[in-house]
């Protein structure tokens, strides 16, 4: 391409490269170069191809895992090598050694994962741990403020290699806001269920930003899910929740971008919120496969931590697995309010061979910790406050170790959900009462009088939120 300017000779127009790089339009693949695709049924054991939309295996129902080549041992340096500069600098395709061999003309990526791992004293402190033995690894720092965006730039990039015509799935809000997102970016139609009223603002608002064709039911995401996996049995859709076979793939980077940051010195335990279970299913498999090629010389316990009102998998747990029964979901944690989590059985396998546990925490216990979380500064969406609650209680319990080293990991940043803020912050607890961290608005009167006085109360107060109301009625 040439631009002329001006009366001057005509220049070449400069063409990044190395970026990331949308056209909208996505490359029509050759299925040849799909041969190294594959997925197993973890019921029975079927190998199909992977060079299709494929959800459930096709002889059993059961649900699949993409097949790795994990034969030959792996060291640190195996990741980022060989790559293109912008598969290179993604949190999720630097690890491409462990991930499915999707041709590289389909992969769509926004430079997902890279997320920072915050050790902070004051966490630990609150969970009954040693200082400098609690951490968060943050993935509301991904491009739509979600992990959920390292599933989807595999789930996508396969809907690509495959020569998908429209992608879809159905969300409480993450996975909607995520899909909406790469599925723009890779010019593919999509088309979202969401329960009807009953998902953040913040996350709703970004679906429709992006692109996606929302469609609202009238009931719960459980019935949204069902219904969608009923229309992709007899149409011609892509299936992106976290039933996908795929996705879990990029989830497991989290895992494996964790390990890396702590230099393949794994810690004792490593806990997660509990909803749909595909990240418990997914780290189960990043740890087995890290494991399985001497990346690490141990296995973290992984302790899954569900909202007391969408609980199934922690009384599955507690029954000894002799007990699973749905149940409908109620919590303030929308992005874990799901009572008949699809991934069960891969999550199951997880907490078996992680030696691991599986426990649940009220509303207010989620509250509390996210507060904490978001006024040391990191900030959260509540679900996620669901690791560090969980992490107290267990520590509380002599579950978790007082000396044991523990990552929670945090799903999405604190703009997902803002009315749960304000609501926490401006409203009081169930006892009528303002709720310790409540951090109100200060009113003062227009004057430097006043403004100053404040200025005083609150240097002497200190950084943490006391009661405002208070500090006001000082000036
Ligand atoms: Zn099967």
């Amino acid at each position: 391409m040439t631009v002329v300017d001006g009366g001057r000779a005509p220049q070449t127009a400069r063409r990044f490269s190395g970026q990331i790089t949308a056209t909208g339009s996505p490359i029509p693949i050759d299925r040849s170069e799909l041969a190294g695709l594959s997925v197993r049924c973890m019921d029975c054991g079927t190998v199909t191809p992977g060079d299709r939309p494929i959800s459930l295996c096709p002889v059993c129902g059961g649900l699949l895992d993409a097949v790795i080549d994990i034969g030959s041992p792996m060291t640190p340096a195996s990741f980022g090598q060989g790559l293109s500069p912008h598969l290179a600098r993604s949190g999720v395709w630097r690890y491409r050694a462990l991930l499915p061999a999707i041709p590289e003309a389909a992969i769509v990526t926004q430079g997902e994962g890279n997320t920072p791992l915050y050790v902070d004293d004051r966490l630990a402190a609150y969970a009954g741990l040693r200082a400098g033995s609690f951490g968060v690894k943050h993935e509301g720092h991904n491009p739509t403020g979600s992990f959920k965006d390292r599933g989807m730039t595999v789930g996508v990039s396969h809907a690509v290699a495959v020569g998908a015509k429209i992608v879809a799935c159905a969300s409480t809000g993450n996975t909607s806001a995520s899909l909406a997102s790469y599925a723009a970016a890779a010019g593919i139609p999509a088309m979202v269920l969401i329960p009807e009223g009953k998902i953040s603002g913040g996350k709703l608002a970004q679906t429709i930003a992006y692109g996606a064709r929302v469609v609202q039911i009238e009931g719960d995401f459980d019935i949204a899910l069902r219904l969608l996996r009923e229309l992709t049995a007899s149409h011609d859709i892509y299936l992106t929740n976290s039933v996908n076979p795929f996705r879990p793939e990029g989830q497991k980077t989290i895992i494996l971008e964790l390990f890396e940051q702590l230099g393949w010195d794994v810690p004792d335990v490593i806990t997660v919120p509990g909803g749909n279970l595909g990240n418990t299913a997914a780290f189960g498999k990043a740890i087995d496969e890290a494991y399985a090629v001497g990346l690490i010389s141990r296995k973290p316990r992984l302790i899954t931590v569900q909202a007391a009102g969408a609980s199934p998998f922690a009384r599955y747990f507690t029954s000894g697995w002799q007990t699973y029964e749905p149940m409908h979901a109620e919590t303030v944690a929308t992005a874990i309010k799901i009572g008949d989590p699809v991934s069960t059985p891969r999550a199951r396998r997880t907490i078996e061979q992680t030696n691991g546990y599986v426990t649940m925490v009220t509303d207010a216990e989620i509250l509390d910790a996210k507060a904490l979380i978001d006024q040391v500064g990191i900030g959260c969406e509540p679900a996620s406050a669901a690791s560090l609650a969980g992490a107290r209680k267990l520590v509380a319990e002599g579950i978790i170790g007082p000396d044991d080293s523990v990552i929670g990991i945090l799903t999405g940043t604190v703009l997902k959900d803002t009315d749960a803020v304000m609501q926490y912050h401006m409203g009081d607890d169930a006892d009528g009462h303002r709720r310790q961290l409540a951090n109100r608005p200060i009113r003062v009167d227009a004057t430097l009088d006043a403004l100053a006085r404040l200025l005083d109360t609150v240097i002497e107060a200190g950084p943490v939120a006391t009661d405002n109301d208070a500090l006001a009625g000082n000036v």
